[in-house]
Protein backbone atom coordinates (compact mmCIF):
# COMPACT_ATOMS: atom_id res chain seq x y z
CA UNK A 1 0.00 0.00 0.00
CA UNK A 2 1.39 3.68 -0.74
CA UNK A 3 0.81 5.46 2.39
CA UNK A 4 0.86 9.66 2.07
CA UNK A 5 2.64 11.11 4.56
CA UNK A 6 1.98 14.79 3.56
CA UNK A 7 -1.69 15.16 4.17
CA UNK A 8 -0.95 18.01 6.45
CA UNK A 9 -2.97 18.63 9.44
CA UNK A 10 -6.45 20.69 8.48
CA UNK A 11 -7.86 19.57 11.43
CA UNK A 12 -9.81 17.03 9.56
CA UNK A 13 -7.81 14.43 7.62
CA UNK A 14 -4.44 14.66 9.74
CA UNK A 15 -2.50 11.72 10.16
CA UNK A 16 -0.68 12.51 13.34
CA UNK A 17 -4.31 13.61 14.52
CA UNK A 18 -5.87 10.50 13.26
CA UNK A 19 -3.16 8.43 15.49
CA UNK A 20 -3.08 10.00 18.24
CA UNK A 21 -6.99 11.55 18.19
CA UNK A 22 -6.32 14.00 21.46
CA UNK A 23 -3.09 16.13 22.41
CA UNK A 24 -0.98 14.04 25.23
CA UNK A 25 1.09 15.16 27.75
CA UNK A 26 4.11 13.35 26.87
CA UNK A 27 6.06 10.97 29.97
CA UNK A 28 8.21 12.05 32.82
CA UNK A 29 12.11 12.26 31.21
CA UNK A 30 10.45 12.77 27.66
CA UNK A 31 13.60 15.19 26.66
CA UNK A 32 13.29 14.10 22.94
CA UNK A 33 15.67 15.96 20.32
CA UNK A 34 13.54 16.44 17.24
CA UNK A 35 15.94 16.02 13.75
CA UNK A 36 14.99 17.01 10.52
CA UNK A 37 16.69 15.24 7.57
CA UNK A 38 17.17 16.44 4.31
CA UNK A 39 17.27 13.46 1.48
CA UNK A 40 19.64 14.17 -1.20
CA UNK A 41 23.20 14.70 -0.65
CA UNK A 42 22.33 14.22 3.03
CA UNK A 43 20.78 10.76 3.84
CA UNK A 44 22.02 9.68 0.42
CA UNK A 45 25.43 11.11 -1.12
CA UNK A 46 23.79 11.87 -4.84
CA UNK A 47 20.88 13.51 -6.21
CA UNK A 48 17.97 10.75 -6.60
CA UNK A 49 16.54 12.63 -9.94
CA UNK A 50 20.18 12.71 -11.59
CA UNK A 51 20.81 8.92 -10.70
CA UNK A 52 17.12 8.18 -12.01
CA UNK A 53 17.86 10.27 -15.38
CA UNK A 54 20.80 7.89 -15.84
CA UNK A 55 18.44 5.15 -16.83
CA UNK A 56 17.20 7.06 -20.26
CA UNK A 57 18.45 5.79 -23.30
CA UNK A 58 21.76 7.09 -24.10
CA UNK A 59 22.30 8.02 -20.00
CA UNK A 60 21.30 11.41 -20.66
CA UNK A 61 17.82 13.44 -22.13
CA UNK A 62 17.69 14.84 -25.17
CA UNK A 63 18.33 18.87 -25.30
CA UNK A 64 15.23 19.74 -26.46
CA UNK A 65 13.58 18.47 -22.75
CA UNK A 66 16.07 19.55 -20.87
CA UNK A 67 15.36 23.11 -22.25
CA UNK A 68 12.17 23.09 -20.89
CA UNK A 69 13.10 23.47 -17.51
CA UNK A 70 11.97 26.85 -15.95
CA UNK A 71 13.56 28.24 -12.53
CA UNK A 72 11.69 27.93 -9.60
CA UNK A 73 9.73 25.00 -11.95
CA UNK A 74 11.52 22.45 -10.75
CA UNK A 75 8.92 20.11 -9.66
CA UNK A 76 7.05 20.32 -13.14
CA UNK A 77 10.14 19.68 -15.20
CA UNK A 78 10.79 16.45 -13.38
CA UNK A 79 7.41 15.15 -14.02
CA UNK A 80 8.18 15.32 -18.12
CA UNK A 81 11.21 13.75 -17.03
CA UNK A 82 9.84 10.86 -15.41
CA UNK A 83 7.15 10.68 -18.38
CA UNK A 84 9.96 10.34 -20.94
CA UNK A 85 11.61 7.60 -19.14
CA UNK A 86 8.31 5.31 -19.01
CA UNK A 87 7.35 6.52 -22.37
CA UNK A 88 10.96 4.67 -23.28
CA UNK A 89 10.18 1.71 -21.28
CA UNK A 90 11.91 2.57 -17.90
CA UNK A 91 9.63 0.75 -15.44
CA UNK A 92 9.28 0.79 -11.80
CA UNK A 93 11.58 -2.45 -10.96
CA UNK A 94 13.82 -0.40 -12.84
CA UNK A 95 13.65 2.65 -10.96
CA UNK A 96 13.43 1.29 -7.99
CA UNK A 97 16.60 -1.02 -8.18
CA UNK A 98 18.20 2.82 -9.03
CA UNK A 99 17.24 4.38 -6.26
CA UNK A 100 18.41 1.21 -3.71
CA UNK A 101 21.66 1.34 -4.85
CA UNK A 102 22.02 5.07 -4.31
CA UNK A 103 24.99 5.00 -1.67
CA UNK A 104 24.72 6.41 1.94
CA UNK A 105 26.38 9.51 2.57
CA UNK A 106 30.01 8.74 4.67
CA UNK A 107 29.16 8.03 8.30
CA UNK A 108 25.02 8.34 7.45
CA UNK A 109 24.39 4.45 8.07
CA UNK A 110 26.32 4.38 11.67
CA UNK A 111 24.84 7.37 12.78
CA UNK A 112 20.88 6.37 11.83
CA UNK A 113 21.73 3.21 13.13
CA UNK A 114 23.04 4.84 16.53
CA UNK A 115 19.08 6.59 16.63
CA UNK A 116 17.44 3.81 15.67
CA UNK A 117 19.00 1.80 18.52
CA UNK A 118 17.78 4.97 21.40
CA UNK A 119 14.30 4.72 22.53
CA UNK A 120 11.69 7.08 21.01
CA UNK A 121 11.54 9.34 23.96
CA UNK A 122 15.51 10.52 22.98
CA UNK A 123 15.08 11.44 19.58
CA UNK A 124 12.40 11.97 17.19
CA UNK A 125 13.32 11.74 12.95
CA UNK A 126 11.71 13.63 10.50
CA UNK A 127 12.82 13.49 6.92
CA UNK A 128 12.19 16.80 4.45
CA UNK A 129 13.05 16.49 0.84
CA UNK A 130 12.15 17.86 -2.60
CA UNK A 131 12.51 14.26 -4.00
CA UNK A 132 9.36 12.43 -4.03
CA UNK A 133 7.25 9.38 -1.81
CA UNK A 134 8.22 6.87 -3.84
CA UNK A 135 12.42 7.36 -3.96
CA UNK A 136 12.55 8.23 -0.43
CA UNK A 137 10.65 5.35 1.03
CA UNK A 138 12.17 2.76 -1.50
CA UNK A 139 15.48 3.99 -0.31
CA UNK A 140 14.75 4.05 3.59
CA UNK A 141 13.22 0.78 3.33
CA UNK A 142 16.01 -1.41 1.61
CA UNK A 143 18.24 0.72 4.12
CA UNK A 144 16.61 -0.39 6.89
CA UNK A 145 15.90 2.45 8.58
CA UNK A 146 12.13 3.05 7.47
CA UNK A 147 11.06 2.52 10.92
CA UNK A 148 13.41 5.57 12.71
CA UNK A 149 11.18 8.02 10.31
CA UNK A 150 8.04 9.11 11.97
CA UNK A 151 7.04 11.32 9.02
CA UNK A 152 8.46 11.71 5.42
CA UNK A 153 7.09 15.62 3.94
CA UNK A 154 8.35 15.37 -0.06
CA UNK A 155 6.05 15.31 -2.96
CA UNK A 156 3.73 12.77 -3.38
CA UNK A 157 4.50 9.77 -6.43
CA UNK A 158 2.81 7.10 -7.32
CA UNK A 159 2.85 4.79 -10.56
CA UNK A 160 -0.30 4.88 -12.52
CA UNK A 161 -2.06 2.27 -14.15
CA UNK A 162 0.20 2.55 -17.55
CA UNK A 163 3.64 2.60 -15.17
CA UNK A 164 4.65 6.07 -15.09
CA UNK A 165 5.48 7.54 -11.75
CA UNK A 166 3.59 10.56 -11.50
CA UNK A 167 4.98 13.14 -9.48
CA UNK A 168 2.58 15.95 -7.55
CA UNK A 169 4.11 19.10 -5.78
CA UNK A 170 3.95 18.72 -1.89
CA UNK A 171 1.94 22.27 -1.62
CA UNK A 172 1.91 25.76 -2.69
CA UNK A 173 3.23 28.53 -0.43
CA UNK A 174 3.87 32.40 -0.47
CA UNK A 175 7.57 32.32 0.48
CA UNK A 176 10.32 34.03 -2.58
CA UNK A 177 13.12 32.26 -1.10
CA UNK A 178 11.60 28.49 -2.32
CA UNK A 179 10.64 26.60 -5.31
CA UNK A 180 6.80 27.01 -5.92
CA UNK A 181 6.09 23.50 -5.04
CA UNK A 182 7.75 23.21 -1.69
CA UNK A 183 8.98 25.43 1.50
CA UNK A 184 10.42 23.55 3.59
CA UNK A 185 10.45 26.17 6.70
CA UNK A 186 7.15 26.18 6.44
CA UNK A 187 6.88 22.26 7.09
CA UNK A 188 9.40 22.84 9.89
CA UNK A 189 7.54 25.59 11.65
CA UNK A 190 3.97 23.88 10.72
CA UNK A 191 5.53 20.35 12.64
CA UNK A 192 7.17 21.97 15.23
CA UNK A 193 4.10 23.70 16.54
CA UNK A 194 1.70 20.84 16.08
CA UNK A 195 3.87 18.57 18.16
CA UNK A 196 4.51 20.90 20.31
CA UNK A 197 0.49 21.17 20.74
CA UNK A 198 0.11 17.39 21.02
CA UNK A 199 2.92 17.41 23.68
CA UNK A 200 0.36 19.59 25.80
CA UNK A 201 2.82 22.28 24.93
CA UNK A 202 6.43 21.24 26.29
CA UNK A 203 8.55 21.95 23.24
CA UNK A 204 11.31 19.55 22.44
CA UNK A 205 14.63 19.37 24.06
CA UNK A 206 16.76 20.88 20.97
CA UNK A 207 15.43 20.86 17.11
CA UNK A 208 18.58 20.29 14.61
CA UNK A 209 18.22 20.05 11.10
CA UNK A 210 20.81 18.24 8.60
CA UNK A 211 20.67 19.28 5.13
CA UNK A 212 23.07 20.41 2.37
CA UNK A 213 20.73 22.62 -0.55
CA UNK A 214 19.84 26.14 -0.61
CA UNK A 215 16.36 25.30 -0.20
CA UNK A 216 17.89 23.71 3.36
CA UNK A 217 18.94 27.19 3.84
CA UNK A 218 15.08 28.66 4.79
CA UNK A 219 14.30 25.91 7.75
CA UNK A 220 17.36 26.69 9.32
CA UNK A 221 16.08 30.31 9.79
CA UNK A 222 13.62 29.25 12.02
CA UNK A 223 15.95 27.73 14.45
CA UNK A 224 16.40 29.55 17.61
CA UNK A 225 19.67 29.79 19.43
CA UNK A 226 19.61 26.75 21.48
CA UNK A 227 19.03 24.81 18.15
CA UNK A 228 21.38 23.38 15.55
CA UNK A 229 21.71 23.57 11.99
CA UNK A 230 24.38 21.04 10.32
CA UNK A 231 25.34 21.97 6.38
CA UNK A 232 27.07 19.66 4.82
CA UNK A 233 30.41 21.59 4.63
CA UNK A 234 31.29 23.82 1.29
CA UNK A 235 27.74 22.97 -0.12
CA UNK A 236 24.97 25.42 -0.69
CA UNK A 237 23.67 25.61 2.64
CA UNK A 238 26.43 26.16 3.80
CA UNK A 239 27.44 29.08 1.74
CA UNK A 240 24.16 30.55 2.49
CA UNK A 241 24.71 30.35 6.28
CA UNK A 242 28.09 31.70 5.84
CA UNK A 243 27.01 35.10 3.44
CA UNK A 244 24.11 35.82 6.15
CA UNK A 245 26.49 35.67 9.15
CA UNK A 246 28.97 38.10 7.58
CA UNK A 247 26.20 40.31 5.87
CA UNK A 248 23.64 40.74 8.62
CA UNK A 249 25.59 39.08 12.09
CA UNK A 250 23.23 37.68 14.54
CA UNK A 251 20.07 37.20 12.15
CA UNK A 252 21.25 33.62 11.97
CA UNK A 253 20.26 32.38 15.57
CA UNK A 254 21.07 28.95 15.35
CA UNK A 255 24.00 27.12 16.37
CA UNK A 256 26.44 25.85 13.12
CA UNK A 257 28.09 22.60 12.78
CA UNK A 258 29.34 22.11 9.02
CA UNK A 259 29.61 18.17 8.51
CA UNK A 260 31.58 16.19 6.04
CA UNK A 261 30.62 12.95 7.48
CA UNK A 262 27.83 10.99 9.83
CA UNK A 263 30.76 10.96 12.14
CA UNK A 264 30.83 14.36 12.54
CA UNK A 265 27.78 14.03 14.70
CA UNK A 266 29.60 12.11 17.69
CA UNK A 267 27.48 11.94 19.82
CA UNK A 268 27.45 11.65 23.93
CA UNK A 269 25.39 11.22 27.19
CA UNK A 270 24.65 14.30 29.03
CA UNK A 271 23.31 13.32 32.17
CA UNK A 272 19.25 12.18 30.99
CA UNK A 273 19.87 14.10 27.78
CA UNK A 274 21.46 12.79 24.54
CA UNK A 275 23.40 15.57 23.36
CA UNK A 276 23.48 15.56 19.77
CA UNK A 277 27.14 17.58 19.29
CA UNK A 278 30.74 18.01 17.38
CA UNK A 279 33.16 17.08 20.10
MG1 LIG B 1 19.62 17.92 -0.44
ZN1 LIG C 1 10.95 29.17 2.08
Amino acid sequence: MIQYYNEWCNGLRCYMCLRTNMPEAPPPGDRRFLIFFDFDETLVDETSDDMVVQAAPGGSLPGWLKDTYRAGQYNQYMQRVLAYLSEHGITQATIRSIIEQIPACPGIPALLSYLQSRPPRDFEIVCVSDANTFFIESWLQHAGFRPLFLRIFTNPAHFDPDGQLQLLPYHSHGCPRCPSNMCKAEIVRDYVAHRTRQRGGRPFERVLYVGDGANDFCPSLTLSPQDTAFPRRDFPMHKLIQEMSEAQPGRFQANVVPWSSGEDFSIRLNGKACVLTRH
